[in-house]
């Protein structure tokens, strides 16, 4: 049963559709259930498309995902931080 930490922590992974199918399913299903990691969940579904459209790439530009993480309190990408690691 996914929880909404791990929810938050796959989302990325989930998005580029690169997880094992029990986990996509665990997190679409908790994403059913959970307001909270569902909005996260839209937020940065359209985020990414967002830059993907503008900038032709999937990656977020430098200290961007930090200032997302501190928004949501939450660690997206899985660094054990919150913000930028490196304090940008
Ligand atoms: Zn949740």
């Amino acid at each position: 049963m996914a929880n909404c930490k791990e929810t938050i922590r796959e989302l990325d992974a989930f998005l580029d559709d690169e997880l094992p199918a029990d986990v996509r399913d665990h997190i679409h299903q908790h994403l059913g259930e959970c307001v909270d990691c569902h909005q996260a969940f839209d937020f940065q579904a359209e985020l990414k498309l967002a830059i993907r459209r503008k900038c032709n790439t999937d990656e977020l530009p430098d200290g961007l995902l930090g200032r997302i993480e501190m928004c949501f309190d939450a660690d997206f990408d899985g660094d054990g931080v919150i913000g930028a690691a490196d304090g940008r």
